[in-house]
């Protein structure tokens, strides 16, 4: 019991967010004999995304803050769609993250007391097996507006009822031949309560029971038995399942079971970003992005292998907070913290995106200088490094502009500019090819400037990045733009029409310093002055690496918070 949350008076829990509130008041009652359990029930159909984060957060943080048990539990009930491989990359997502479970549960283990207790409901003239065909069942169900009608089903008998349900499991019958619906109220306005399935037909192969089972519970029917057989007191979930509340208190009513208390909190939501593993199982089957890890998919595996550090995601969440409105958060203020963080902790280095060749003329062949450049000016004990220096370098193209802009105080000819670390360079001469393009610049070099600075104290307005050319290493660098350019992609039906065609570019020449050659898979860089990189973890190999561009430096929140947004 780590120093739980103790209720001492209306101020401790009016400082608490609604669901700490509620938590507070039930252990300061008494109810659920002061215990406080949580659990994150995904389903394995897909990997997480970080919507989920703000679930699992949420789960995590109550318990911890109670003292209490945190637990993840598997809703494997579909066994269609699910598979080991979303089990094994779920719990592996959740690690990563920090969140540790005291226990690994799964639905699948009930499946005997679930069926147990369908044949406690049938037996209680609560559910009956209903032949309707899915079409109409759903002619049947009614509208929002309008009632809908018993089943001409419905009154079977209890007995006939029971023996059908048996012959359900021992799979008398094909898929989707027959359902057990629980016998609630079909006219009533919520409709989840108009009789719902608990069970239907489905000759798969389940990942952990095999070929045990040919009938599968309904989410619902599994969910809050789940909760109620491990004891959850605080059952956890987005706005969503509200609507479900009713039908779970019901089901655990007919049963007389233990009862946990069900609180919603709003889904969270953020601009140009789709949160739905159904949603995003579509992009990686469309073959809209290069499977789940792809660094453009908000997935925990995607982000993390574009570098986004775990404590940038948790810090988001944190800041986003738990309410019980659903809002939208802006991608902006997620890349704020990606950047806070990268900022802190990223080794600066040498990359050269698109390289330009410079020969400094007055600097002898065959010479290197091992200059001291600094890993890291936010952290002292990062120390320093050694930058070979020689009379061939590279710079970036767009450092270098021959009729330059009035504004434009990096390389142009007869401009001089500080090399990072190194030298003031002037440029002299521009070499160019039969077509005209730039393929080459001549420049001197001021050998007082060492470290760039100038004894006589003259100024440069222009400090640019650089590396020697034969030290140099060949690096394949991706840039990704947003996967979406709708704002809101969840609202379209056709993914094609909000996506963004240009969000990723690979830059195959790219050139980065000789440092880099043991770079660990997923540490990330700070490219001085050009952004965030990640080394691959998937392509990238000693001699040919391959960089994943996290972020870019610009910080656009601080320009929206800067209007007043
Ligand atoms: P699917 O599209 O397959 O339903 P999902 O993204 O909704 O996937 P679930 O496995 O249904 O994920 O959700 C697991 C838990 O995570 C649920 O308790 C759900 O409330 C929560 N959750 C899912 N998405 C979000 C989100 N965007 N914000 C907050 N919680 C979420
Ligand atoms: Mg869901």
């Amino acid at each position: 019991m780590e120093s739980p949350i103790e209720v001492k008076d209306n101020e401790t829990v009016e400082s608490l967010d609604f669901i700490r509130a509620a938590v507070a008041e039930d252990t300061a009652a008494d109810r659920f004999g002061r215990r406080v359990q949580t659990r994150f029930p995904p389903e394995p159909n897909g990997y997480l995304h970080i919507g989920h984060v703000k679930a699992i957060a949420i789960d995590f943080g109550v318990a911890k803050d109670f003292g209490g048990v945190f637990n993840l539990r598997f809703d494997d009930t579909n066994p269609e769609k699910e598979e080991q491989e979303y089990v094994e990359g779920q719990i592996a997502d959740l690690a990563w993250l920090g969140f540790e479970p005291a226990n690994i549960y799964y639905a699948s283990d009930y499946f005997d007391q679930l069926y147990d207790w369908a044949v406690e409901l049938i037996s209680l003239g609560k559910a009956y097996v209903d032949d309707l065909t899915a079409d109409e069942m759903r002619a049947y169900r009614g509208t929002l507006t309008e009632p809908g009608r018993n089943s001409p089903y419905r009154d079977r008998s209890i007995e006939e009822n029971l023996d059908l349900f048996a012959r359900m499991k021992a799979g008398e019958f094909p898929d989707g031949a027959r359902v057990l619906r629980a016998k609630i109220d079909m006219a009533s306005g919520n409709l989840n309560l108009r009789d719902p399935a608990m069970y239907r037909i489905r000759h798969a192969e389940h990942q952990r029971t095999g070929d045990k089972w040919c009938i599968y519970p309904m989410y619902d029917w599994a969910h809050g038995q789940s909760d109620s057989i491990e004891g959850v007191t605080h059952s956890l979930c987005s706005l969503e399942y509200e609507d479900h509340r009713p039908l779970h208190d019901w089901y655990l009513d007919q049963l007389e079971v233990y009862h946990p208390k069900q609180i919603e909190f709003a889904r969270l939501f953020i601009t140009h970003t789709l949160l739905s593993k159904r949603g995003l199982i579509r992009l990686v089957n469309d073959g809209l992005v290069d499977g789940w890890d792809d660094p453009r998919m908000p997935t925990i595996v995607g982000m993390r292998r574009r570098g986004v550090p775990a404590k940038a995601i948790l810090d988001f969440i944190e800041r986003v907070g738990v309410s019980k409105t659903n809002s939208t958060a802006d991608i902006a203020l997620l890349e704020y913290y990606i950047r806070q963080e990268l900022n802190l902790t990223a080794p600066r280095v040498m990359g050269v995106l698109e390289p330009l060749k410079v020969v400094i003329t007055n600097y002898p062949a065959g010479q290197v200088e091992w200059l001291e450049a600094v890993n890291n000016p936010e952290d002292p004990s990062a120390g320093t490094r050694q930058l070979p220096f020689s009379r061939e370098l590279y710079i970036d193209r767009d450092d270098f502009q021959e009729v330059p802009h009035k504004k434009f105080f990096r390389l142009a000819p007869g401009q001089e500019v500080r090399l990072r670390y190194g030298y003031f360079i002037t440029c002299t001469d521009v070499v160019k090819d039969a077509r005209g393009e730039i393929v080459e610049l001549h420049c001197t070099y001021d050998p007082q400037t060492k470290g760039g600075y100038a004894p006589d104290g003259r100024k440069v307005k222009g400090t640019i990045h650089w590396l020697s050319a034969p030290h140099a290493l060949n690096a394949e660098v991706r840039l990704y733009d947003r996967l979406f350019a709708a704002e809101d992609p969840g609202a379209y039906d056709d993914f094609r029409e909000a996506i963004n065609l240009d969000s990723l570019q690979i830059i195959p020449n790219a050139k980065v310093e000789p440092s880099l050659a043991d770079a660990a898979p997923e540490s990330v860089f700070q490219f001085e002055r050009k952004g965030y990189f990640c080394v691959d973890s998937k392509d990238s190999r000693p001699g040919s690496l391959v960089f994943n561009q996290t972020i870019g430096l610009r910080d656009s929140w601080a320009k929206i918070q800067g209007k007043g947004g």
